[in-house]
């Protein structure tokens, strides 16, 4: 029997209660608990997708697209193959993704699944920072295979430097086993366990075992970068570098610059540019530091003051290779400045659709010292060109299409019969054959659209 109104609860009615606010898109709990092993912003958007049984490029182009403008403007296939890379970095991209998956998630933990934290120390076009392809460790994909969950990717994957798995010791492969190929970095199907050509499975049993202790202290360093995003975010700033690096000099060499970077293995310039033309360290040049004086990363903005005393005094030289100094083309503050001008005006001219040779000729400037400084508007260009390239030859086909099939119509409608000769005969006459394959297709069509 019913004590109350039914239709009345005054018990619950006295509970201050408010419905946590809907979000457009289920969220999905983040992979990686180990410590350094968070999942990165990229691979989280694939899982999204996988959540939602959708083509994760379907989910970008119609959904994150759908009330985004600078999204809308990314839908080109270059863009998912390969420009969607800094979704993971400290760029633009990173920045868009993340706040509109958040906005369609209700996710606030996105910001440490990216380089964001980072924004404040490394320099803004990323140099030396991703790598240019996806990457993956066919035992740890293999561990998550046989574990049923998703297969994702750690945030430490992405970096160019993290060349060796830090549970595995194997090196990390950006090619299919099966078919030899690259990844996208936002596949179509919605499975990061799986190759996006053959769909094969990304963990085979050919891996090899690194045995560069460099490449292994490499991807320590950015594990532990990565394990400390979140307490760097805010902490890892240049200012705070240069002024270790100070303390670091009085330390080690009585403050004598050139005799540090001796010690260290480093060229000369670059103490003068972070010490004195406020230039930033690229990740290279900021491990090397790390690895010069035996620190992880994470020290020297989190404990600067404990480190430095405790140190031993000998210091050991950076091998050349992780420096990379023979590959740093010279650019001044001032130059760099006037030419990241000069790339947002044509990356943001959807009419300036020049091909990368001509647009770096304009800019007075060589392919590569473009491509080293700043990475993503290289590519940026690069997908812009090719994206219109495409566009021209679709409309040229749908063209040619047309002359086709109206000749055969005209000739239907004279009442004669558009045999291959004649119609060839017309076709010549607008500099088309039907010696080409692909016409030859659309002239059999047509004939036997006629003969139904
Ligand atoms: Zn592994
Ligand atoms: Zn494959």
């Amino acid at each position: 029997m019913w004590l109350h109104d039914p239709q009345t609860f005054p018990e619950l009615e006295s509970l201050d209660f408010t419905m946590p606010q809907r979000s457009r898109l289920y969220r999905p709990v983040p992979m990686g608990a180990e410590a350094g092993q968070i999942e990165g912003q990229l691979s989280y958007l694939v899982r999204l997708a996988r959540a939602h049984s959708v083509n994760p490029r379907r989910l970008v182009r119609t959904v994150f697209a759908s009330d985004n403008l600078a999204i809308r403007q990314l839908k080109y296939a270059g863009f998912f193959s390969r420009g969607a890379g800094t979704i993971n970095g400290l760029g633009k991209y990173a920045e868009l993704f993340q706040e509109e998956t958040g906005q369609l998630t209700g996710a606030c933990f996105l910001r440490h699944m990216s380089l964001l934290p980072l924004k404040e120390l490394l320099p803004p076009n990323g140099a030396g920072l991703l790598a240019p392809k996806p990457r993956w460790c066919p035992c740890c994909v293999g561990e998550m295979v046989e574990s049923g969950d998703d297969v994702y990717r750690p945030l430490a994957w992405s970096f160019d430097l993290y060349r060796v798995c830090v549970r595995h010791g194997m090196q990390l492969q950006d090619t299919c086993g099966h078919c030899g190929r690259h990844q996208p970095f936002i596949p179509r199907y919605p499975d990061l366990g799986r190759c996006d050509h053959c769909g094969g499975m990304l963990a085979n049993s050919e891996q090899q075992k690194s045995s560069s202790r460099l490449d292994l202290w490499a991807s320590k360093a950015i594990t532990n970068i990565v394990q400390h995003l979140p307490a760097l975010d805010g902490i890892a700033t240049v200012s705070r570098f240069v002024a270790f690096l100070k303390a670091a000099v009085a330390r080690f060499s009585d403050g004598n610059r050139a005799e540090f970077c001796e010690r260290i293995g480093m060229p000369p310039w670059a103490l003068k540019g972070w010490l004195s033309d406020g230039e930033r360290p690229t990740l290279p040049q900021l491990l090397s530091v790390c690895y010069g004086l035996g620190i992880m990363p994470s020290k020297l903005f989190l404990e600067p003051e404990d480190i430095l005393p405790s140190m031993r005094d000998s210091l050991r030289p950076v091998p050349e290779k992780l420096f990379g100094r023979a590959e740093r083309p010279m650019l001044s503050v001032r130059a760099r400045r006037k030419l990241a001008k000069d790339l947002d005006a044509i990356i943001n001219n959807p009419e300036d659709v020049r091909s990368l040779p001509v647009v770096v000729k304009s800019l007075g400037f060589t392919q590569f010292c473009l491509k080293y400084w700043f990475p993503v508007a290289y590519a940026s260009i690069q997908d812009k060109h090719e994206s219109a390239r495409k566009l021209r030859m679709a409309i040229r086909a749908q063209s040619e299409r047309d002359a086709v099939v109206s000749v055969v119509r005209l000739m239907r409608e004279r009442g004669e019969y558009p045999s291959r000769r004649k119609v060839n005969t017309e076709l010549l006459k607008q500099k088309m054959s039907l010696i080409r394959p692909e016409l030859m297709q659309i002239y059999r069509q047509a004939i036997a659209g006629i003969q139904e």
